[in-house]
């Protein structure tokens, strides 16, 4: 399709956006400190020294101090043992003076995520993965649900994105980001249909959506042509080629198509970090009863 009709698109800010909803919680931490209380705390745990993982935990603990939260990092080193992970994360989840607790992934070849995941305590499950969580997220009654797909609908709903009987095309089933993404479009009523690496003709499935999310990592899969004009894309796709971030969507190509999209810089990345920043201080409320 060459020249679509035109529509004016905005291309978000999650920046700006994030910045909104973290001062909302650098109040509600004031609130808490104010009324004599200690502030949240999140505890990251990074495993070997890869060093988008080390930038990572940094703009997180960045982020958690700008709110007023408190944080800690415990380093181990690249050969850690699956039990060692495993004796960090039960010293965390018995300090009550943690809240919230995350283990960067990817973890180094040989470490299973997933027991890590199941080994955090779910009230201080602050990435929503460990399978208690995430089975109430399945039920509609989790409290902590992961951060990506969280910030995806935050966006959403500040751009006032009508969900109820919408068509929404989710690209990628991961545990972290496709299926929790999916199973919450699903409960704000939109008729959901999963894709994935085997989907038939991926392109006539986002054709007939109203809200596409990208969560794969293959540069600039959806473009112009694959959008409905008025649609929302949230691309949550990064991925380095040649130095250079680029995210899922041809996000030049879709301009004057799409209603909204998210750019792959300052677009769904910083409302990821705030939605962690979030489900700490829900983990903290909900663990001492507030
Ligand atoms: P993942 O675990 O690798 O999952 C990728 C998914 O994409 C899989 O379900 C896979 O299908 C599907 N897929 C792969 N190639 C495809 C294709 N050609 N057509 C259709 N589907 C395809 O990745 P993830 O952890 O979900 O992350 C997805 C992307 O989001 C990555 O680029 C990651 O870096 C990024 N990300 C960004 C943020 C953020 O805050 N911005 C947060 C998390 C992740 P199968 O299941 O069939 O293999």
């Amino acid at each position: 399709m060459s020249t679509p009709p035109s529509v004016e698109t905005v291309v978000v800010d999650g920046l700006a956006l994030a910045q909104e909803i973290r001062k909302e919680l650098s109040e509600a931490v004031g609130r808490h400190v104010a009324a004599g209380r200690r502030a949240p705390k999140l505890a990251v745990v990074l495993v070997g020294d890869d060093p988008a993982s080390a930038s990572y935990i940094k703009g997180k603990r960045r982020a958690c101090e700008r709110v007023g939260m408190d944080s800690s990092e415990t380093k181990l080193p690249e050969t850690a043992t699956q039990q060692e992970v495993l004796d960090t994360v039960a010293a965390l989840n018995a300090d009550d003076g943690v809240d919230g607790i995350l283990v960067q992934v990817p973890l180094p070849k040989g470490l299973d995520p997933k027991e890590v995941a199941l080994a955090i305590d779910p009230a201080k499950d602050v990435d929503g993965l460990n399978p208690t969580n995430a089975g109430l997220l399945l039920q509609g009654t989790a409290d902590l649900v992961a951060c990506t797909p969280l910030g995806c609908m935050e966006i959403l709903r500040r751009f006032d994105i009508p969900l109820e009987g919408a068509d929404a095309v989710v690209i990628g089933r991961s545990d972290i980001v496709g299926k929790p993404v999916a199973v919450l479009l699903q409960q704000a009523n939109a008729t959901v249909t999963q894709c994935h690496s085997r989907t038939k003709d991926l392109r006539e499935h986002c054709r007939r959506a109203d809200v596409i999310v990208a969560a794969v990592g293959v540069p600039k899969l959806v473009q112009r042509d694959w959008v409905k004009p008025g649609a929302a894309v949230i691309d949550v796709g990064v991925t380095v080629v040649d130095g250079v971030l680029t995210g899922d969507v041809d996000t030049e190509g879709v301009q004057g198509v799409a209603k909204i999209v998210t750019p792959h810089r300052r677009g769904v990345g910083p409302m990821t970090i705030t939605m962690l920043l979030r489900n700490t201080l829900t983990a903290y409320e909900r663990r001492k009863g507030l």
